[in-house]
């Protein structure tokens, strides 16, 4: 990983990271296209990373979840392969890159949440942080656990899937560094740009990678999307993490869920790691090597039963 262009900085993964290091990517590998889908709370850029040309539509994204940005790392880390692979017309997992981006197009939103991310990095010397984030953090100026935006609402608790369910079971009621699910489903100009865009492109699946448990999470709400549980184990079997059963009532308002139930596709949550919370940047070969089979596996287009 010595000569590469992404890198960690200062052992972390912001926002700057990734704008300069997408800068670089898009001069080394002029084929990776990148657009901006909105602005965060604090007005930093959405970017996409477009990879890619093919029919199939595939959608990524990270740092839903602020102390979680070592998955905009990851999915860096991934492009970067896929790009080097794609230039110098190599294989990986018995697929040419370039047949697999003829078949494909990948679309990564590596960083949903960059002022979180800024704020579970710098804490108290970040540049937005009022009192108001101390008391929504209970006080403490330890910002590692915060997942949040910069509003105190839980990203991946804002998007229009058993939000009223969630209303009812939760017991944060208001702003916090976890769990706010926010005033109404796409409150956040985050979530909200995130949503606007998978309207737009209907992919044909969705990954959406958070940390931690070596897990993936594959089911809503009892829906029954066809082929959902073949890519589920596919997964399953080529990452080496195994298959979550989440508590029904708590698994809604996430990104994951709410795709599903609107557009009855596949879609999943990878827990990327394990531990707590920012996890171990150490552990960044291990996730790539589980989670890269996991990127090409989404390729494979399993038909419906019956087609
Ligand atoms: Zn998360």
């Amino acid at each position: 990983m010595k000569n590469n262009i992404v890198q960690l900085s200062l052992g972390y993964y912001d926002f700057l990271a990734l704008k300069w290091q997408t800068f670089a990517l898009t001069k080394t590998y002029p084929f990776l296209k990148v657009y901006t889908i909105g602005r965060s709370v604090n007005g930093v850029p959405l970017y996409l990373l477009r990879l890619g040309c093919g029919p199939r539509k595939i959608h990524i994204n990270g740092s839903h979840h602020g102390n979680e940005w070592i998955t905009t790392f990851i999915l860096m880390c991934t492009i970067e392969i896929l790009c080097k692979a794609f230039k110098n017309g190599e294989s990986l997992y018995g697929m040419a890159a370039k047949t697999l981006l003829q078949k494909v197009t990948y679309d990564f939103v590596p960083m949903v949440n960059p002022d979180g991310v800024s704020l579970a990095i710098e804490g108290s010397k970040n540049e937005h942080f009022t009192d108001k984030h101390l008391s929504w953090n209970e006080g403490s100026i330890d910002f590692t656990r915060w997942k949040a935006n910069v509003r105190g609402v839980d990203l991946n608790r804002n998007y229009d899937a058993g939000f009223k369910t969630y209303q009812k079971i939760t017991e944060v009621h208001g702003p916090s560094y976890a769990g706010y699910e926010g005033p109404y489903p796409e409150s956040e100009p985050e979530s909200k740009a995130l949503a606007d865009l998978v309207r737009t492109r209907v992919y044909d699946i969705v990954l959406a990678y958070h940390t931690q448990g070596k897990e993936i999470y594959w089911t809503y709400d009892n829906q029954y999307v066809a082929t959902a549980q073949e890519y589920a184990k596919i997964f399953e079997e080529v990452s080496g993490y195994v298959l979550g059963e989440p508590d029904p009532l708590a698994a809604v308002g996430g990104f994951k869920d709410w795709f599903i139930k609107a557009f009855q596709k596949p879609g999943f949550t990878i827990e990327c790691g394990k531990g707590e919370n920012p996890i171990a940047t150490s552990q960044s070969e291990e996730i790539i090597r589980a989670t890269l089979p996991i990127v090409f596996a989404a390729a494979k287009d399993i038909k419906k039963r019956g087609h």
